[in-house]
């Protein structure tokens, strides 16, 4: 049986008539801009990811630059954020006009690494955007103490990581703002674009609501530029349907996660990350959750150690029909669009461009079935030798 990396239609299909119905609703209503529909997703947002406030946005992207407009971030500004993650949170950074200063990340938890962070701080730098990768927290203790040290707004990029605490909070509402994206390959994955922010300030939730729509209080009266980032009431009602199940998915994806590292560990050539690789033995290091965290699992990414071994690997689980994918082949301070920058923005981040050449991502779906899960376990094991 093929296993992709992600079966969005195995997860829909159980949810067809509750969707439909959720569909008619709006249809009938009338209403496809703002109203009731919209109002109730952002209310069940902010109860679940225990935030004051949720607005909702048009998707991930516009979520982050909202965030940074509504901060007063532009030119002339230095932000910092890691160099190994999604486009997006950079690039949101760039459009403001600041310059996104990039950071190495910890080999182990894939965030940003603040000891890198503290080498690039200036009297410019005005933000911090911790990423929450792969569905964990980034370490946000001492990430707050830094922040409060020089003065520095706190975004969190929670793309990735809806659902997720670090010490019982949930992420997007241990900084400034929290950006969610609802992109169908996150866990709360939508029917097209869709993104959301939190924060736990009522002032600051106001001046997104404008900012989300041109910047507009009162009708057609504009105090500062907004823009479109508006979220459709068609695409708020169809996820208020699937936020009821979020729980149970993101259970699914920790148990999935749970079974590989359970299993994948017992081989000759994995190890735990967090443990001193040693090259020479080890092939394959395993993700790991930190106690301190519930880890979401948006992806269960390995580190594939050698020259040509990730390839080796990636090109094996093709030709036995599994889906894997790396996220992500090119270090951010490594893009063209970057290469402009001031040096100092782009310096050289060790981590970030091993990483690029090692991750690979591996099915961890909730719909993901026992023997699919095995099929991937084994595909593994005959690759190793084991
Ligand atoms: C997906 C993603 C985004 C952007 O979200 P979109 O909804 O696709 O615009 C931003 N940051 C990270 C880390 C992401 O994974």
């Amino acid at each position: 049986m093929p296993v992709p990396l992600l079966d969005v239609n195995a997860q829909n299909r159980p949810l067809e008539q509750e969707l439909i119905e959720a569909f008619t609703r709006v249809l009938r209503s009338g209403r496809f801009i703002l109203g009731d529909e919209v109002e109730a997703f952002e209310a069940e947002c902010a109860a679940f990811i225990g935030a004051g406030h949720a607005v909702s946005m048009s998707s991930g992207t516009d979520a982050l630059l909202a965030a940074f407009m509504a901060l007063g971030i532009g030119p002339g500004d230095e932000v910092l954020c890691p160099a190994f993650t999604f486009f997006a949170t950079a690039g949101c950074i760039a459009r403001t006009g600041a310059v996104p200063v990039f950071c190495d990340v910890c080999p182990v938890t894939f965030n940003l690494d603040l000891s890198s962070a503290t080498a690039r701080v200036t009297p410019r730098t005005k933000a911090i955007v911790p990423v929450h990768l792969f569905g964990q927290a980034a370490e946000m203790d001492a990430l707050r103490d830094f922040a409060a040290e020089y003065n520095l707004q706190v975004v969190e990029d929670v793309a990735q990581s809806i659902g997720a605490t670090y010490h019982g909070c949930g992420c997007g509402t241990l900084g400034d703002i929290g950006c969610f994206s609802f992109f169908p390959s996150k866990n709360l994955g939508g029917f097209g674009d869709g993104g959301l922010v939190t924060t736990n300030d009522a002032e600051l939730a106001e001046k997104l609501r404008r900012i989300r729509n041109h910047g507009m209080h009162p009708r057609y009266y504009h105090s500062s530029v907004g823009a479109n980032f508006r979220m459709d009431a068609l695409q708020c009602a169809l996820l208020r349907v699937k936020l009821r199940h979020l729980g149970d998915y993101t259970t699914g994806r920790v148990v999935n996660a749970n079974y590989y590292i359970d299993h994948l560990s017992r081989m000759s050539g994995v190890v735990q990350a967090g443990v001193a690789v040693d090259s020479t033995t080890a092939r394959i290091v395993l993700p790991v959750a930190s106690a301190r965290n519930r880890h979401v699992w948006n992806q269960f990414t390995l580190r594939v150690i050698g020259p040509d071994q990730r390839e080796a690997l990636k090109s094996h689980l093709a030709m036995q029909g599994i889906g894997c994918e790396i996220y992500y082949p090119v270090a951010l301070h490594h893009q063209e669009c970057f290469k402009h920058l001031p040096a100092h923005a782009i310096q050289t981040c060790p981590v970030s461009e091993a990483l690029t050449h090692e991750v690979l991502s591996i099915p961890v779906y909730p719909e993901l079935s026992a023997s699919q899960r095995d099929e991937v376990i084994s595909a593994i094991g005959v690759w190793l030798g084991v």
